[in-house]
């Protein structure tokens, strides 16, 4: 094995803290074993042996994280943009599901999407994949092989989709789970890929399920964490036909909570959150739920603009999704600005007491933000150059004049920070290390 120590010198950038950017030009990052040592003005005596890799004049940033994203939807985001969740649930998103039953099907369109999301800005990804056992195991495969680092979900449904998407019976759901995480454990070699339980949302599970996917949880979390992740008041008509499903549930997210679903068990991440009421923020904080903010989907789908101030405010753990296909850009960066521009749209129109998002902010969200819930689920610290996070890192030659960013103006690193966010040029990925080890 690569022994992964080596020293890298460019123009770095990274979060301090939601708030707080620090930039270095021409500055030394360190890499031990896969993680940082830190970042350095000047190379420090006692790393002065080990192997340069000299980006002068680069950007260099943390990896990203995108924390949601429906790996077999790849195949036809920016296709049906016109519908709302559930129609477009119906009409786009099932039948390309069901055609993952068909393995060679899977290795065709998985691999194109884990190739885009190698050549992306995500080092790591919490990803949706479908229900078929078979599918979902090659997926992992080919995401260990890529080199990235991510949790990968086989979907539970049996209720409320069509029968050619649909698990025969609670029953059967799970033991195809349990089959499926015990495959998870022989057959992938690294501990880059993990699998993430995923049930798809409550109006495609029967309370049985639910209630049996807590037991799963809890029984497999013995060992190590065993994560969660689910969609939650993502669109109005979704949050009322929960409320009709589960009337013993005072809120949708209280509904996950009465089965066992809501970090009880283990981690837990939630998509959306769009909607949510006082009461959700509270159990949301007190059960330390991870929220992935998902801005370009929940514009496609008209869902509405989720109050990432009040999250940040109450103290809530979140990070950003592409939330391909319902977003159709597998950019975190793209994810950074749609963000920043969506809190702009919900301070002027909804809430003027919110304050929209800074480029800072948003930054800090798609690196350190999301890179913490892997931290949580058991997978190492990433999203910043601090001593001891794994070594996840881009390099981006935005100056160059083929870039599609460079530009006459002298830049400060912020500035050139801020035109990646804005422009989400991420075509222009020079290099890319996951864990120390270069994937691109
Ligand atoms: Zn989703």
């Amino acid at each position: 094995m690569e022994e992964r120590n080596f020293v890298i010198t460019g123009d770095i950038v990274h979060s301090k803290s939601p708030g707080e950017l620090e930039t270095l030009e021409n500055g030394c990052l360190v890499c031990i074993g896969g993680k940082s040592a830190g970042l350095f003005p000047a190379l420090p005596g006692e790393y002065r042996n080990l192997p340069q890799k000299d980006y002068g004049g680069k950007l260099v940033l943390p990896g990203l994280s995108d924390l949601h994203v429906h790996a077999p939807q790849f195949g036809f985001r920016a296709l049906g943009m016109d519908l709302e969740l559930l129609d477009w649930l119906n009409k786009n998103a099932f039948p390309e599901e069901a055609k993952f039953q068909d393995c060679e099907y899977a290795g065709l369109s998985y691999g194109m999407f884990v190739e885009a999301l190698r050549r992306s800005p995500s080092c790591r990804a919490v990803i949706f994949a479908t229900l078929h056992t078979p599918a979902t195991v090659l997926l992992m495969e080919k995401l260990e092989e890529a080199g990235l680092v991510c949790f990968v979900g086989k979907l539970n449904m049996d209720r409320n989709c069509p029968p050619y998407l649909r698990e025969e019976s609670a029953a059967v759901s799970l033991s195809s789970t349990r089959e499926w995480l015990e495959q998870s454990e022989s057959k992938l070699k690294s501990a880059n890929i993990r699998p993430i339980l995923s049930p798809r949302f409550i109006p495609s599970c029967s309370d049985e399920l639910l209630r049996g996917l807590a037991g799963l949880q809890k029984e497999y979390g013995r060992k190590r964490p065993l994560p969660l992740q689910s969609h939650l008041s993502e669109n109005r008509q979704e949050i009322e036909w929960v409320k009709k499903l589960c009337p013993q549930s005072r809120t949708y997210a209280g509904a996950y909570s009465d089965f066992g679903l809501f970090g009880e068990a283990g981690p837990a991440i939630m998509a959306h959150c769009v909607w949510p009421e006082d009461e959700e923020i509270e159990l949301i904080k007190k059960r330390g739920v991870f929220i992935a903010h998902c801005p370009q989907s929940n514009t496609n789908l008209s869902s509405g603009i989720a109050p990432v101030r009040r999250f940040l405010e109450a103290g809530l753990r979140l990070g950003l999704g592409t939330d391909v296909a319902g977003g159709v850009h597998l950019s975190v960066f793209r994810a950074m600005s749609d963000a920043i521009q969506v809190s702009k749209l919900r301070q002027a129109l909804l809430a003027p007491e919110e304050k929209a998002l800074g480029l800072e902010e948003a930054f800090y969200l798609g690196s350190a933000g999301g890179g913490a819930f892997f931290e949580q689920a058991g997978m190492g610290r990433s999203g910043s150059f601090d001593a001891g996070n794994d070594f996840d890192a881009l390099v981006i030659d935005d100056m160059n004049p083929v870039s599609g960013l460079a530009s006459p103006l002298h830049l400060s690193l912020r500035d050139r920070l801020e035109r990646l966010v804005y422009l989400a040029a991420d075509g222009n990925i020079n290099a890319k290390y996951v864990r120390g080890l270069q994937v691109l």
